[in-house]
């Protein structure tokens, strides 16, 4: 067999009074005269009810529901567990083929039919603008469902050499033996795709908890998937408290995989207890753990750079989605000989910046943050930031939380990167600048690398001088998982840019390419002699 050939979807344009964008507000109003919308938990193939159930607000207007869902029980969860193993045996006898066409038509179903209704829910659910929501819950989507399959296609074909003469060997490449515990973050709606479809691709079953925050958009994903013909218990989806949730999913001993994308924080604590459920044994095998954490991912700026280009990157990394994803720009290094020509700059992008509810004005560049917690985390860092004097205020610095989520772009000068400013994820779009003697340039390379937290997810370096490019390309081989050469740290693409950190950002799998698969097999060799 031969799969389609490897690319991405095209983004429309939404111009106004396009066919896209015409649908996509059709789209809009249809969904705000359903709220609050349901979603549910649903395994065995069935939607489950359950006594108590969560509100989501809309992150634009707090004042309205956005979606309604049940929390699972503990039984429940266990219930899912057990749908899903039920399931494994028959989806792992599937043939790949047969598999791959399954998330291929999901595809189809994304960017056809369910493009718009996928892009309205991230938008009223997340808080994206319509740019974000589109490349989100569309192209990535979408491109998750292809590309996943061409990177099993390429694991599944891999053998190792074939040995001499009256002799063979080859490679099963097995699914794990237990279920695959999935969970997705609330800021990427295709991420929750992608940690579902490529364990589902190597012939795992999946139980998948979303975020609290982003119910209904998975539920959209997860119905697609079941139109597209996925047999219904392959994935389960478990909707709730994250801790009862994964209370029961790590303590079975049927749990064979986790695929996680959140803060390090949480991650943590899961590699905490699954290492307890290691020591005492309570596990068939040992599972794999696979994980995308957090960051505090940098701008280095050098004299020789083109200044307009790094600060639109800096503006677009630090300010795209409210500074909302785990690759947001957040600290940035810049050279005392150029630091007043890129701070005039950065000042008009920022003052141009427009904010409002997307849902009302579609073009707006930022939204809302996600939720109250989140808010009032960045309210507090803005609070002690405003106070603090040995830290100044070159843009932004305020926030609203009267009817939506609304952090305004904030950009603070820090007189040395040790400050928390460059070392605490803050997720929002909180910027912390340090300039630099234009003479320490290799002390700087040195900070950069030391300060940030310990995380180690992007980063990127501004620069025309090829001898400077090349030494921070050296000096910081073990800062960022994902290394940019004068373009931004965001917007890695499937397929062309695999992503992931290490240090405290992960465990550094490449989303996006064939290695992570590869993580959610558990190959046998066969050899056999004539
Ligand atoms: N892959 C996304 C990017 O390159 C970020 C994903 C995330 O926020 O986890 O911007």
């Amino acid at each position: 067999f031969r799969l389609p050939d490897p690319r991405n979807e095209p983004n429309p344009t939404y111009k106004r009074g396009s066919e896209e964008r015409n649908k996509l507000e059709k789209a809009l109003v249809k969904l705000r005269s359903q709220l609050p919308v349901q979603s549910n938990i649903v395994y065995d193939g069935v939607a489950q009810k359950s006594a108590e159930s969560w509100d989501q607000p809309l992150p634009a207007e707090h004042g309205t529901v956005f979606t309604n869902y049940p929390l699972a029980t503990k039984e429940q969860t266990k219930a899912a567990i057990e749908s899903a193993l039920k399931a494994k045996r028959e989806w792992e006898e599937t043939p790949f083929v047969d598999r791959a066409a399954i998330f291929l038509k999901a595809a189809e179903l994304v960017t056809g039919p369910y493009r718009y209704d996928l892009i309205a829910a991230t938008m009223l659910g997340q808080g994206k603008n319509i740019w974000q929501g589109e490349i989100d819950a569309a192209a990535e989507l979408a491109d998750f469902f292809r590309l996943n399959c061409n990177f099993a296609a390429e694991i599944l074909e891999r053998q190792p050499t074939r040995g001499s003469d009256g002799m063979w060997s080859r490679l099963d490449y097995r699914p794990l033996e237990g279920f695959v515990y999935a969970i997705s973050p609330f800021n990427f709606t295709a991420i929750g795709g992608n940690l579902i479809s490529g364990p589902a691709l190597m012939g795992n079953v999946v139980v998948w908890k979303p975020s609290p925050s982003n119910v209904y958009a998975s539920s959209l994903v997860y119905k697609i998937l079941l139109e597209a013909g996925l047999p219904p218990n392959v994935v389960q989806f478990v909707t709730g408290d994250p801790e009862t949730i994964t209370d029961v999913a790590l303590s079975h001993r049927d749990f064979a995989g986790l695929n996680f994308i959140g803060s390090s924080d949480v991650f943590r604590s899961l590699y905490g207890k699954i290492g307890e459920g290691i020591a005492k044994k309570s596990y068939r095998e040992f599972p794999r753990v696979v994980a995308e954490t957090s960051g505090k991912n940098f701008h280095l700026v050098h004299p020789s750079a083109d200044i307009p280009s790094a600060v639109s990157h800096t503006i677009r990394g630090s300010f795209e989605y409210q500074g909302q994803k785990c690759s947001a720009t957040s600290r940035l290094y810049l050279p005392e000989s150029r630091a007043e020509e890129f701070f005039s700059a950065l000042k008009a992008g920022v003052e141009d910046i427009t904010m409002g509810n997307p849902e009302k004005d579609l073009e707006v560049f930022m939204g809302p943050v996600i939720h109250r917690r989140s808010f009032d985390k960045i309210k507090s860092v803005i609070d002690s930031c405003n106070k603090d004097p040995s830290v100044k205020l070159i843009a932004g610095g305020s926030y609203d939380d009267s009817v939506g989520f609304y952090v305004s772009p904030t950009v603070y000068q820090v007189d040395t990167p040790d400050h928390k400013l460059f070392n605490e994820e803050i997720f929002g779009p909180v910027l912390a600048v340090y300039v630099y003697p234009d003479s320490e340039w290799t002390c700087t390379l040195k900070k950069v690398d030391e300060t940030g937290g310990g995380f180690a997810l992007t980063g990127a370096v501004f620069a025309q001088d090829r001898r400077a490019i090349r030494q921070a390309e050296d000096a910081l081989r073990y800062s960022a998982g994902n290394f940019y050469i004068n373009c931004k740290t965001t917007a890695a693409l499937i397929g062309q840019q695999s992503f992931g950190g290490s240090r405290s950002s992960g465990t550094n799998d490449k989303a996006g390419s064939s290695d992570t698969l590869r993580r959610f097999t558990s190959p046998r060799l066969i050899k056999e002699e004539f």
